[in-house]
């Protein structure tokens, strides 16, 4: 029988692309989502199965639960994600910048979350990359706040799939992966991308029912929403 996979949506680069290299190190079964034709040849040359998908094309993802279809998951990964504007203040954003955040950040999550639960496993994990930015609770700057509104909803959303996915079986968290060195947290940030990641998979790998519906740092340090 073939094990069940990890999937991690969004793994052309950055730390989704971490979580494939670390995963497959570990002799992992992996199936990785990027777009551009040449991340999915890198994919395939790390030895995962490659799915192109766009998160902002609603058919694509209707068709990427089909792609998916037999498949049995152990651990699905919501990586893909956009920062927007890096606005300082309370600049308003453009209609095309709300949409085209919010629509990566938050629709793109709730249109995959009801396709890959009924994929997961029993004991299955499902995390979405969130941010620190978006804790209503720990906020204390304004920049980026379309960013920040747009983790603040995706936090909602997964707190609401935990409670109906919890009582299933499949542990629903958030994860914070720190400030991490990528494209988008940019070269001055202060963690690297291994780190980061082996931080998140050891939390994953220990999460029982009682990490159901919560967010976590990469280190394991619990956040409040
Ligand atoms: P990154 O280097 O900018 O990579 C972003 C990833 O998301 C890329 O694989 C990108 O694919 C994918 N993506 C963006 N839009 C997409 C779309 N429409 N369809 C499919 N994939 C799409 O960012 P990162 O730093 O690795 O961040 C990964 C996640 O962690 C994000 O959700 C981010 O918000 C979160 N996060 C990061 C930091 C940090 O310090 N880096 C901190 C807190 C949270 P393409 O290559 O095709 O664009």
């Amino acid at each position: 029988m073939t094990a069940p996979a990890i999937l991690v949506v969004g793994a052309s680069r950055g730390i989704g692309l971490e979580f494939v290299r670390q995963y497959r190190a570990s002799g992992a079964r992996v199936i990785a989502t990027y777009r551009r034709p040449q991340d999915g040849e890198r994919l395939l040359e790390l030895g995962v199965s490659a799915l192109a998908l766009d998160v902002l094309d609603p058919t694509a993802i209707e068709n990427f639960g089909e792609r998916l279809a037999g498949e049995t998951l152990q651990t699905a990964i919501l990586n893909a994600g956009i920062y927007g504007p890096r606005s300082q203040g309370l600049e308003p954003p453009t209609i095309e910048e709300f949409d085209r955040v919010m629509h990566t950040n938050v629709l793109a999550p709730m249109r995959l979350l009801p396709l890959l639960a009924p994929r997961l496993a029993a004991g299955g994990r499902l995390a979405v990359l969130s941010s620190r930015m978006g804790s209503v609770s720990l906020m204390q700057s304004s920049s980026g706040w379309l960013y920040r509104a747009s983790k603040a909803a995706l936090n909602g959303a997964l707190k609401t799939a935990s409670v109906e996915l919890g009582p299933k079986g499949i542990i629903c968290l958030a994860f914070h992966p720190g400030w991490v060195r990528t494209d988008m947290g940019g070269s001055g940030a202060d963690l690297g991308v291994a780190d980061s990641v082996a931080g998140m998979r050891r939390v994953l790998a220990a999460a029982d029912d009682s990490h159901n519906g919560r967010f976590f740092s990469y280190n394991g340090e619990p956040l409040t929403w």
